[in-house]
């Protein structure tokens, strides 16, 4: 039935959590909106915009972390019981847009997301609508499937059209409950490949073609959205692996999609690499130096907290502290972002700018590569009130600027670096801890390297030891057998699952 205007609630959870990291996340790190304040988080929801107008919004209880270490059964059920108990507050909704990143780990459970939207499906009931939009990085269960009547994700990495992506989803979302269409139909393929994100990006190839055909498929009669997931390499779930969902009115349209997206991605797999040159943190080292290319970016992959490594491993650091060509201040001009050691920036906070400190940091979460550093320098750079890293502190050791937080905090945008008095572009070499630059650092860098480093998300995949994802997966197995690419069409959400999760 046609609802002119429907009411339509938001509810998730968002995180990429690494089962490879000893780090755990809490509730708080979610900094979860609630009720109205949720339809604050997107701009394409703002009083006046043609979508909001479009249909009654109404937030339940919608939370991202960084990425982190696995989420405490504890705070998923604090998270889960609220957000489920805001929700059935609200009264009868027509739909549901379930907004999450998809590759939330927590302690004693698989599929987190599948597990919560079975407990959404409770409290709403089966006649609505729901629609999940996701990070291309998530994962993708039969079961999600099954309970999500659209689904999609991102389409480029770095993810320039996460907004982009939601604003669809809900917009799809209206579409079909105003024109009283009836549920669509969805084909899910599981693609048994599973690779880093840093190898995936959208911007070279083979994965600026294989997403290319995304909008061609999305274009096609009869089918309202395509998606790839890429999926998520550093938990060790069984349903972590590729995917592609394709839905709409059409059955054959939306299986036609899905096959030719789940091949292109396949047949692509040998020619995944990763998005810059690779090396040892040592030859990046060597090769920058010899550059002449400045500022020469260096990524330490290993640790990155925007992937889920725990952010305070020091073995990154300490390479680079024990080169003799930095031991000077006269040396060449390096930033290190970053190391987490709320010790050692409350000493340099009451110490001063321009005094010199010894202090200790790091290893606290992840000491399994190194153990905590002791630095000595001075202190450049004091800055209160960032909302993840609480406060921030540059020390100079020798030639190298070292960014010492209380809490990890990713360094993603020029100000992050200006905001400390350090200045990228007229330094030397900027190590972060991070996989591909995003976009302003990469526009900044006159060359770039990924050093392959240690760390909860270490980008060598098959050195990391997964036991639970199935197999044979590519490229664990290599040379595996040719998989069953066709499309697997789940049933409507109000009718039981049915079939394996293959
Ligand atoms: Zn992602």
């Amino acid at each position: 039935m046609p609802k002119p205007r429907p009411t339509i609630a938001i509810a998730g959870l968002g995180i990429e959590s690494s089962t490879f990291s000893p780090a755990r996340t809490n509730a708080p790190a979610f900094h979860p909106h609630r009720g109205p304040e949720v339809l604050t988080r997107y701009p394409f929801l703002a009083p006046g915009t043609p979508l909001r107008e479009s249909a009654t919004w109404q937030g339940a209880l919608v939370g991202k972390a960084l990425p982190g270490g696995t989420v405490t059964a504890a705070a998923f059920t604090e998270l889960t019981d609220e957000l489920l108990t805001r929700l059935g507050e609200l009264g009868p909704v027509d739909g549901l847009w379930y907004d999450i990143h998809g590759a939330m780990t927590v302690e004693g459970m698989d599929d987190a997301e599948s597990l919560l939207l079975t407990r959404i499906r409770e409290t709403v009931g089966p006649t609505t609508l729901i629609s999940t939009s996701m990070d291309l990085h998530g994962n993708v269960s039969r079961d999600l499937v099954h309970q999500s009547d659209l689904i999609t994700c991102y389409r480029m990495a770095p993810h320039e059209d996460a907004m982009d992506t939601k604003e669809r989803a809900a917009r799809n979302l209206v579409d079909l409950l105003t024109r009283g269409a009836p549920r669509p139909v969805k084909a899910w393929i599981p693609v048994p490949v599973l690779l880093a994100g840093e190898q995936t990006s959208t911007r070279i190839e083979p994965a600026k073609s294989v997403y290319a055909a995304v909008a061609d498929v999305e274009a096609t009669e009869g089918v309202t959205d395509a998606a790839i997931w890429v999926g998520y390499a550093w938990a060790d779930e069984p349903r972590n692996r590729a995917a592609v969902v394709v839905t709409g009115a059409s059955e054959p349209q939306v299986r036609a999609g899905a096959e030719q997206l789940a091949r292109g991605f396949w047949e692509a797999r040998h020619d995944f690499e990763f998005v810059a040159r690779t090396g040892t943190l040592a030859d990046c080292l060597d090769e920058a130096l010899a550059s002449t290319a400045r500022p020469y970016f260096i990524s330490d992959t290993g640790d990155n907290p925007t992937a889920g490594g725990a952010g305070d491993v020091t073995w990154g650091l300490q390479q680079v502290l024990e080169r003799p060509e930095f031991k000077d201040e006269s040396g060449p001009t390096v930033i290190y972002a970053s190391l987490p050691g709320p010790a050692a920036v409350e000493t340099a906070v009451e110490a001063g700018v321009g005094a010199t400190v010894t202090v200790t940091a790091g290893a606290e979460v992840d000491g399994r590569h190194a153990g905590p550093l002791t630095l000595t320098g001075v202190v450049h750079s004091i800055r209160h009130g960032d909302r993840d890293a609480e406060t921030e502190v540059v020390l100079r050791v020798g030639s190298v600027h070292v960014i010492l937080t209380r809490l990890r905090k990713p360094y993603h945008h020029e100000h992050d670096f200006t905001d400390l008095e350090l200045d990228p572009r007229s330094a030397d070499l900027v190590l972060v801890k991070i996989g591909y630059l995003e976009p302003e650092l990469f526009a900044m860098a006159a060359d770039w390297k990924m050093a392959l480093t240690p760390g909860g998300v270490d980008q060598d995949l098959e050195r990391l030891g997964h036991h639970r994802i199935r197999r044979p997966m590519f490229p664990f197995d290599r040379d595996m057998p040719a998989p069953d690419l066709t499309a697997r069409v789940i049933a409507p959400s109000d009718e039981p699952l049915s079939g394996p999760d293959e």
